[in-house]
């Protein structure tokens, strides 16, 4: 049996909700998509045409509806049908995301997966999908809007016991951040849960009675004093991560036959996105310890996608656990699919993994900056293992600017490295400072002679310089001081 599956979508999420500079900005943008996404808010929506996709796997912004083709066929009908569904929902989310930019795209296929890998991504490469623009406000005269300085200011609202002139999306998003707010893990029933509520009701379920976490932070600068008072409190790191290589997976998925796989093409994306839920609550316990005030704030957490902001000290620590973890339940969940697709190929595909982007910058730097340079730095991990393996590339935009100067590194030789950072770590400052400026000055057998007059810490510095006698070899701890050193300064202490 042939479906039509339609797909509608919030384009660039992670940019519609930067419009708004602020911590709260974001969480209300998160919790307005997750209303008017939700699965019992879409039904009635469609209701008649078609219904929501059991078989999509909750992607942040994403809508996913199907109904069955006619048979015989009539491809004019169904495409009256596509445009139908689209007309309504479209309309509703226009008008719960007044200035999302939305596009909508279909598909036919046996199943989602096939409808998808077949057609829609082809649709949208392609630039056939339907597209959706906010409203554009050209006269200067208006009062723009008090809180993203954007559109124009519509209403009078109250924002946390201020009045403010808001335009219609801020005035959404104010909204739904009441009810966000009065309902932290549990909001209405028939809601979905946004990524923050899904991660606490996730790490609540692990704690006894009683212990639940307190309220997390409603500013960027009250989650940098969640810090240890060593890091100076006022530093955040924000973690993009996304999966390797699962468009290609999905693609081989979808065009395979063997019958047995059928059933297990309906579940794939659920699994994805509750391997990254499971991943976010593991890297998250990690960070807490025993701590009960929720410190890392997930933006988007769906499908294989993920957006994250903590303390810059437990960005190390959240990254390798989220990438490890990732990658585990991965295993767990497809590696048999995995078997079954390769079987046929000459080059077989690579387990699923994720890498990640990591920006570090003062609390009060803008955000919608960081977000932009987080999406940089997820593309050049990506592309230093063409997307085989897990890695990571991290810039300090304090101390570094636009660009690292270092090369991403892979989660492999962050791990060999790891033993390593720690006892870097705990080398003084300026220490560290001295060798690093030798070895940019006068080279590696310099920065050696430096490393040997600060003797105990000798070892913890020539682990990252070439060894042998004519330093041939390479460093033992695989990765170049430089790098080491513009790493250890966000390293955790251990
Ligand atoms: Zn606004």
């Amino acid at each position: 049996m042939t479906n039509v599956y339609v797909d509608t979508a919030v384009v660039r999420i992670q940019q519609y909700l930067s419009r708004t500079p602020t911590l709260r900005g974001y969480r209300s943008g998160s919790a307005a998509i997750k209303a008017a996404t939700a699965a019992a808010v879409v039904d009635p929506v469609v209701a008649g045409l078609a219904e929501v996709n059991p078989e999509a796997g909750e992607a942040d912004g994403v809508v996913s509806v199907w109904f069955a083709a006619s048979s015989p066929p009539d491809p004019a009908a169904d495409e009256a049908m596509v445009r139908q569904v689209q007309d309504r929902l479209l309309t509703h989310l226009r008008e719960h995301l007044p200035a999302a930019h939305l596009t909508s795209v279909h598909g036919y296929g046996e199943n989602y997966l096939e409808a998808v890998h077949q057609q829609i991504k082809a649709r949208r490469a392609a630039g056939e999908a339907r597209v959706d623009l906010p409203p554009v406000f050209e006269f200067q005269a208006v009062t723009r809007c008090d809180v993203c300085h954007t559109d124009p200011a519509v209403r009078w609202h109250r924002v946390m016991g201020d009045r403010q002139r808001l335009c219609q999306d801020c005035t959404v998003r104010n909204v739904s951040l009441a009810q966000t707010r009065k309902q932290p893990t549990d909001p209405d029933p028939d809601l979905a849960r946004t990524a923050e509520q899904e991660l606490r009701h996730r790490l609540d379920e692990d704690r006894a009675p009683g212990a639940g976490l307190a309220d997390p932070p409603d500013t960027f600068d009250e989650l940098a004093r969640l810090g240890s008072s060593g890091s100076g409190r006022n530093h955040l790191a924000t973690v993009f991560a996304d999966g390797n290589a699962v468009g290609a997976f999905f693609d081989a998925l979808a065009t395979a036959t063997d019958p047995q796989m059928q059933s297990r093409k309906k579940k794939v994306s659920a699994d994805l996105n509750e391997a990254t839920q499971q991943a976010l609550a593991q890297a998250t316990g990690a960070v807490l310890g025993d701590r009960n005030i929720l410190s890392v704030v997930p933006h988007v957490a769906g499908g294989d996608d993920l957006m994250v902001t903590l303390p810059a000290e437990h960005a190390w620590r959240f990254t390798l656990t989220y990438l490890s973890a990732f990658a585990e339940w991965m295993d767990v969940a497809a590696s048999d699919l995995l078997d079954t697709v390769n079987a046929g190929r000459a080059i077989p595909l690579a387990p699923i993994s994720a890498s990640a982007g990591i920006v570090i910058s003062d609390s009060s730097y803008p955000f919608t900056l960081v977000v932009d340079a987080a999406a940089r730095m997820l593309r050049q991990a990506k592309r230093h293992t063409r997307g085989r393996t897990p890695a990571v590339q991290w810039l300090d935009i304090t101390t570094d600017g636009h660009d690292p100067a270092h090369e991403p590194a892979d989660l492999a030789q962050l791990r060999v490295a790891a033993p390593h950072l720690d006892r870097l770590a705990g080398v003084p400052q300026a220490h560290r400072n001295a060798v690093g400026v030798a070895h940019t000055q006068a080279g590696a057998l310099t920065a050696h002679t430096v490393a040997r007059r600060v003797g105990d810490h000798r070892l913890a510095i020539e682990a990252f310089l070439p060894a042998g006698a004519n330093l041939d070899q390479p460093e033992p701890a695989g990765m170049p001081l430089p790098t080491a050193l513009n790493l250890v300064r966000w390293w955790p202490p251990s």
